[in-house]
């Protein structure tokens, strides 16, 4: 090892914020990935809903066949249930679940 690289670790050790900005790194690379993930999600509802427009079925939740309320597709433009059914969803059973279930009564 050379006295530099020796200077290098030493002063390294004495101060510990290096290893506080390494986890900020890595933290900050965790909401990065997470946040991908979060599009990747929204980028399939959108495309979702881009299916139900030309499907004729866009506005209509699947879950109770009634009208979406406008407030609500303002709000989230690629919202596939209504407030009471995404609740009644989110409550307990799982999209992919609900998702099966309306294939099956079609
Ligand atoms: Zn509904």
């Amino acid at each position: 090892m050379s006295a530099q690289k020796a200077t290098q670790l030493l002063s390294r050790e004495e101060h510990p914020h290096d290893e506080g900005d390494l986890s900020q790194q890595s933290h900050e690379e965790w909401i990065f990935l997470n946040r991908n993930t979060l599009d990747m999600k929204l980028l399939r509802e959108v495309l979702d809903a881009l299916r139900r427009i030309d499907g004729g079925t866009y506005g209509i939740c699947p879950g109770c066949e009634e009208p979406i309320s406008p407030k609500r597709l303002d709000a989230v433009p690629w919202a596939k249930f209504c407030v009471s059914c995404q609740e009644r969803i989110a409550s307990g059973i799982s999209l992919e679940e609900e998702d099966r279930y309306q294939e099956a009564r079609q």
